[in-house]
């Protein structure tokens, strides 16, 4: 019988922003392996009665609290976007607690293997606690049109936004793995599967160890 506590391998999802992250994760869920997001794992850990939320304050100041008592991630948002020292700071707030308890969760997941989705894999040192790093791309005119798409905004916000990220090679430097997102769905779809089947070959053979 396989310890169902044993870890499995653990693929690391990344992606620059809008370039299609959740969309491939969600094809991995769709497949039944576990899927979990480091986005929501960071909102829990700011949540109201959280100790990250009490040392955010004390940094940076009530002003970034909403009346109901949690955090105002806009305005967080655009306080560090504004000054790469907050923003250190900020990290070093959050990133160890997130890390934390995505390995935490990770552990319960079970599976055969597990995606964990972040966003700032590459630039937040987050890869050396997975055992294969995934990136989705897709050209950065598709990226725009996405984002705008999407979210709204103008193209020069979008620029913003894109240009604050790690570029897209140092990000594909970064991958073990690259998913061509560019195209249609569909195949999108089917790189999907051909990775599923050559990690659940490699889960079998950690396990066969
Ligand atoms: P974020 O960085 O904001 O978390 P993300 O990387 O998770 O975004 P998605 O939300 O998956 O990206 O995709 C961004 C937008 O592009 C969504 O509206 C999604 O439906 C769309 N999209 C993703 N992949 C494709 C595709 N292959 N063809 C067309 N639209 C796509």
């Amino acid at each position: 019988m396989p310890d169902p506590e044993a870890a499995v391998p653990r693929i690391g999802l990344t992606g620059g922003i809008a370039s299609g992250k959740s969309t491939v994760a969600e094809m991995f869920a769709e497949l039944g392996v576990p899927v979990i997001d480091t986005d929501v794992i960071a909102r829990q850990v700011a949540a109201p009665g959280e100790p990250a939320l009490a040392e955010i304050v004390e940094a940076f100041g009530p002003d970034l609290l909403q009346a109901d008592g949690s955090l105002d991630r806009r305005a967080l948002r655009a306080r560090v976007f504004a000054d790469p020292a907050d923003r250190h700071r900020l990290e070093g707030i959050l990133h160890p607690r997130i890390r934390a308890r995505t390995l935490a969760t990770a552990a319960r997941a079970g599976g055969p293997y597990q995606v964990i989705v972040v966003p700032l894999l590459v630039e937040s040192g987050f890869t050396r606690l997975v055992d294969e790093v995934v990136v989705v791309d897709c050209p950065e005119a598709e990226q725009r049109r996405r984002l705008l798409a999407r979210d709204g905004g103008d193209a020069a916000q979008a620029d913003r936004m894109m240009a604050a990220q790690l570029s897209r090679e140092a990000r594909l430097a970064a991958a073990d793995t690259v998913i061509d997102n560019g195209g249609e769905l569909s195949e999108t779809r089917a790189q999907v599967h051909a990775l599923h089947r050559r990690y659940l070959e490699i889960a079998r053979d950690a396990r066969a160890d």
